[in-house]
């Protein structure tokens, strides 16, 4: 028998912080559920226009990736965010059991980020019930990589304007950049990952990332952020804190409220792209 997972982290001290978070910014934080005996949480901000769709945030759904929740806690906790309007849409941590244990599993050892599909784990019914009815304009994942030299980004969208490179180059400051030309077997640019047959690979799989998920059915616009698991703690909570001031900063002027108005794929459609292999998703 395997030893039990030892706990490094305490989630109660995320959620005490998303407590004062909301109180002191005016955030809603709304209880969406239980999954494997923790609580899990909602939190949104209405500081945009009304007609705006939100953004959605979400980190955490890998446990072994701190700096993705720490990233995100102290981008809220700073508040700099509220002069920049915004309707916000956050899952602070998708998966709080990994996150105490320092698991990418969740307890069952399911990466849940495989399963947004068929919704077979408990934390990824939760995502698709808090979701579920609602469009976002742009939707940004908090992740780690834990081989990666440098932080990279993966970008979905079907045209531009895109967001990648404006980021990356933000984030450079804070810590280096992946600038491998093939990151996790999929064409990179100076830390930019805009994968052409998405779509079509991912169709043929069961086993969707969270990603997938919201590109096809929720928002035409979706970032995931990569910072280096092999760099210092600091670096990469910078990075990500840098990257979060980056897309909502850049955010109000590239795309507007005219995004709002643009349809959103009712179905998918399968390109034409030749098939590819590769090594994995997220
Ligand atoms: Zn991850």
């Amino acid at each position: 028998m395997n030893p039990p997972h030892k706990k490094i982290r305490d989630y109660r001290d995320v959620i005490d912080r998303l407590e004062k978070i909301s109180r002191r910014h005016k955030l809603t934080l709304t209880p969406i559920g239980d999954a494997a005996g923790y609580g899990h949480f909602l939190m949104t901000s209405r500081n945009g226009k009304p007609a705006a769709r939100p953004i959605y945030l979400s980190a955490g759904t890998h446990g072994d990736e701190p700096a993705a929740v720490e990233g995100l806690l102290q981008w809220l906790e700073r508040g700099e965010w509220r002069a920049r309007n915004l309707n916000l849409f956050i899952l602070p941590c998708i998966n709080p059991w990994g996150y105490e244990h320092n698991r990418r599993e969740n307890r069952d050892g399911v990466d849940i980020n495989r399963q947004f599909r068929l919704g077979s784990c408990p934390e990824a019914q939760l995502v698709m019930r808090a979701v579920r009815g609602r469009r976002f304009d742009l939707a940004v994942e908090l992740h780690e990589d834990v081989d990666s030299p440098g932080f990279y980004i993966y970008e979905l969208k079907a045209e531009p304007p895109f967001f990648g490179e404006v980021i990356v180059r933000v984030v450079s400051k804070h810590g280096p950049v992946n600038r491998a030309r093939v990151i996790e077997g999929m064409k990179s640019k100076i830390g930019v990952i805009r994968p052409s047959n998405f779509t079509s690979r991912m169709l043929r799989r069961k086993k969707w990332p969270l990603a997938f998920f919201l590109y096809t059915y929720h928002t035409p616009h979706k970032l995931t952020f990569e910072t280096p698991g092999p760099r210092p703690f600091e670096v990469r909570v910078a990075q990500q804190i840098a990257a979060l001031d980056a897309v909502t900063q850049k955010f109000p002027k590239l795309e507007g409220r005219t995004l709002s108005r643009l349809p959103l794929r009712g179905t998918v459609t399968t390109e034409r792209d030749p098939p590819t292999r590769s090594a994995s998703i997220f």
